[in-house]
């Protein structure tokens, strides 16, 4: 792409969900925004790549999108009408047992609730309350976290919780499917189960799925970036790719500058240029596990042994609580479990343009000790060939990715972790760094606005808005968010 004529007014650094969230945000704010992609393609963690063989398109990274349906960015940018299609399964998301036994959750609490046995009403209790005053919840979760929330009873049966470890939450519950479901949901976490604050992972990630879904892009994840690269440059934007960064001083003038970096790269980027103090809160910003993904390209459907797992977008394989516990134990204490937690999304099972008539594609990863390059496609293989006999039969191709070979593909992934940061409860509130704006930069003009910022990793783009809005009151004295609707 060309250059931009004469100096932007704001410079962003890397071009994933959050990036084009914050161009998007400066540019209908009539500044000129150049977007810098080191890539050689645009959007970072919301990829859709032909990565197995021609004619199969697999999510590189997301590939469930509940954070995207939830929000408050995204609603106004308004996906449907950009013509970005989300596909919602019928089963949100499964976690299988031995013996063909499965805890499935769909879009219905009382559904749900009425097939997990003696642990129904228990479920429906704490669910149901939480669904009532999602969008309360949706609030809380997607807003910079140091904020007094707008809700507080609504929101109240979460927070009392949330900073719990899931054990503490699974124990109201007896029946292995239910308990199996909530140390799924928890596990995304990436901390073992006995950490705070993993049981807020298990109930927020819960509660969207029957207050939002956890739905599938048609066509691929990509469409979701694409749409909002597309937006960008029709606001007058312009976006450069296959051009890494690694120092300030190489970047042309603006009054303002928003890294969708890590904080490691910002360190490195900034250099000298920053305080030393800050740096040193940069270095000590943790880092968590890795994973280690493999796409497969199927000759048919995954035969699940549980015939509702077959319905299901999204599926957390490990078996049993205890199961899926010791995995995450184990990943913590720098091993690789010979049954890992493992997370598979069937996306034919909502849209058949992935793969050619007939075959499928399948999305896969499980968590493994930071920078890992040992290659988990084996032990992968074996847990769903566990909930599903004969699944290695269909297998065509695949493509695997260990956790040094995704900080290779991008570096925000230090070590492969996908969360940009170990999700402890410190590094939760206080992301990057104890400031009370978490997306200035002591260095004026200087912002970070990368999921390694407040309010959490996932695709909804509000680190990049956030950042953006900061900017725009800060170095540009707007602070009147701009329309950012198709109809501007
Ligand atoms: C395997 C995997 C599965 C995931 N699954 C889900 C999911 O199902 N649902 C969900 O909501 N989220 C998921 N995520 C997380 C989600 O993808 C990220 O949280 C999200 O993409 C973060 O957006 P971002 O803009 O902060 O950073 P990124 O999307 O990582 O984008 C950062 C961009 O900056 C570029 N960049 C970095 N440094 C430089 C530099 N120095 N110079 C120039 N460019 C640079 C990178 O190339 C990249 O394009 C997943 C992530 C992975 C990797």
């Amino acid at each position: 792409m060309t250059a931009v004529a004469g100096d932007p007014d704001a410079l962003i650094i890397g071009s994933g969900p959050n990036g084009l969230a914050a161009a998007l945000t400066l540019a209908a704010s009539g500044l000129r925004v150049h977007v810098i992609e080191g890539a050689p393609t645009i959007g970072g963690g919301c990829r859709t790549e032909e990565l197995t063989m021609p004619g199969y398109w697999h999510d590189v990274c997301s590939a469930a999108h509940p954070l995207a349906v939830a929000s408050p960015f995204f609603r106004r940018f308004g996906l449907a009408s950009r013509g970005v299609r989300l596909l919602t399964p019928e089963v949100q998301f499964a976690a299988p047992l031995d013996g063909g036994r499965a805890g499935i959750v769909t879009r219905s609490v009382a559904d749900t609730a009425a097939r997990l046995g003696t642990d129904g009403p228990s479920y429906q209790r704490l669910f149901g309350p939480l669904v009532n005053h999602s969008d309360e919840l949706c609030d809380l979760l997607l807003a910079p976290l140091r904020r007094v929330p707008a809700h507080p009873v609504a929101v109240a049966p979460f927070g009392l919780r949330a900073a719990l470890p899931a054990t503490a939450v699974a124990r109201r519950w007896r029946t292995p499917a239910a308990r199996a479901l909530f140390a799924g949901a928890a596990a995304h976490a990436m901390l073992p189960l006995t950490s705070m604050p993993t049981a807020g992972a298990g109930l927020a990630l819960t509660t969207l799925a029957h207050a939002a879904g956890w739905p599938l892009v048609a066509g691929g994840s990509a469409r979701i970036t694409d749409a909002l690269a597309t937006a960008v440059v029709e606001a007058g934007g312009v976006i450069e790719t296959g051009r890494w960064v690694r120092s300030l001083a190489e970047l042309p003038p603006a009054r303002a500058m928003l890294l969708d970096v890590s904080p490691r790269a910002l360190d490195a980027i900034a250099g000298d240029r920053l305080p030393e103090r800050y740096r040193a809160a940069l270095r000590r910003f943790r880092y968590g596990p890795g994973i280690c993904k493999v796409d497969f390209a199927l000759s048919g459907p995954v035969p699940w042994a549980n015939a509702d797992c077959r319905r299901a977008g999204t599926l957390h394989l490990g078996g049993t609580f205890e199961e899926i516990a010791a995995a995450e134990a184990a990943v913590a204490a720098g091993k690789h479990p010979e049954r890992p937690y493992v997370l598979v999304t069937q996306p034919g099972v909502v849209d058949s343009s992935r793969a050619p008539a007939g075959r499928q594609t399948l999305w896969a990863y499980c968590h493994v000790p930071s920078g890992s390059s040992v290659d988990m496609t084996e032990r992968i293989e074996g847990q769903i060939e566990r909930f599903a006999p004969g699944f290695r039969d269909l297998i065509l191709a695949r493509a695997t990715h260990t956790a040094a070979d995704t900080e290779a593909r991008n570096p925000n992934y230090v070590g492969g972790d996908i969360g940009v940061g170990l999700q402890t409860l410190r590094q939760t509130v206080l992301r990057p760094a104890a400031r009370w704006n978490p997306y200035r930069t002591p260095l004026r003009g200087v912002y970070l606005c990368s999921s390694a910022t407040p309010p959490l990793p996932g695709v909804h783009g509000r680190c990049g808005e956030l950042a953006a809005l900061t900017a725009l009151r800060d170095i540009f004295g707007i602070r009147e968010p701009p329309g950012i609707s198709p109809e501007g």
